[in-house]
């Protein structure tokens, strides 16, 4: 038997709960903002995040969509995207891959209609601190970095590592936007939620409650 057949039956497996995922909050996020024409959501959607990065956004949502195919099909004229990667560590992006999809899910629960696939903030827009966002500020873009790597690491394609590496950069160059956005939203709400929170991993020092480093030495010398 072609030994990538079991590889490409689990990038299969992860594939479509993955964008399942992602087209039902997608769609449900729709119809929330159905009341708004289709002007008025692609202003909200362009105006934070800029019409580059939301057209960047958009191909890559085509682009993954297209290079999975072309992974799953095996087509012989595309041989020189193999990656040659080990099975062990094939296997253990698997593993990644089937921890990071329910923490997609998960995310979804605390943060709701607050959730854009684009950087916005809806009228109403609250500060969620519960769930994952008790410990972590961006819990949804740890999962989805680690669902992107589990892909690339179970195809062993270089396509799709191009997916991973586009996606990560687009994360890494939006958060310092987005907290900007949610400061000035927020204020001090979001200065203090800050305090205790990682940015994409739990801070375990200072604990939770605990003095900020910096407060405390200024302290001292006051
Ligand atoms: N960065 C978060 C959320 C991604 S969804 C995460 O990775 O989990 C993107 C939208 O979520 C942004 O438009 C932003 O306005 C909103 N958002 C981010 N953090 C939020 C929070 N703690 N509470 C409410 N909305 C938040």
């Amino acid at each position: 038997m072609d030994g990538d057949l079991v590889f490409r039956i689990l990038l299969l497996a992860l594939f479509i709960p993955g964008m399942g995922t992602r087209v039902y909050y997608g769609r449900k996020q729709q119809v929330q903002g159905k009341k708004r024409s289709v002007r008025e959501r692609y202003r909200d959607a362009t105006q934070a995040e800029g019409k580059l990065r939301f057209a960047l956004l958009a191909i890559e949502g085509v682009y993954l969509v297209i290079a999975t195919i072309i992974y799953l099909l095996a087509l012989p004229s595309m041989l020189w995207t193999r990656l040659p990667l080990p099975d062990w560590l094939r296997w253990f992006g698997f593993g990644l891959g089937i921890v990071s999809l329910p923490f997609l899910i998960w995310v979804h629960q605390p943060l709701g209609k607050y959730w854009s696939p684009s950087l916005e903030l809806k009228g109403d827009h609250a500060l969620v601190t519960t769930g994952p966002y008790s410990r972590v500020r961006h819990p949804l873009y740890t999962a989805q970095m680690a669902y992107f790597f589990a892909l690339t690491l179970v195809s062993a394609n270089l396509l799709l590592l191009v997916s991973f590496l586009f996606i990560t950069i687009f994360i890494i160059t939006r958060i310092p936007k987005e907290e900007k956005t949610l400061l000035e939203q927020f204020g001090d709400e979001y200065r203090v939620y800050m305090k205790r929170t990682g940015r994409l991993l739990p801070r375990f020092r200072p604990e939770a409650g605990e003095e900020d480093p910096v407060d405390a030495r200024k302290r001292r010398f006051d």
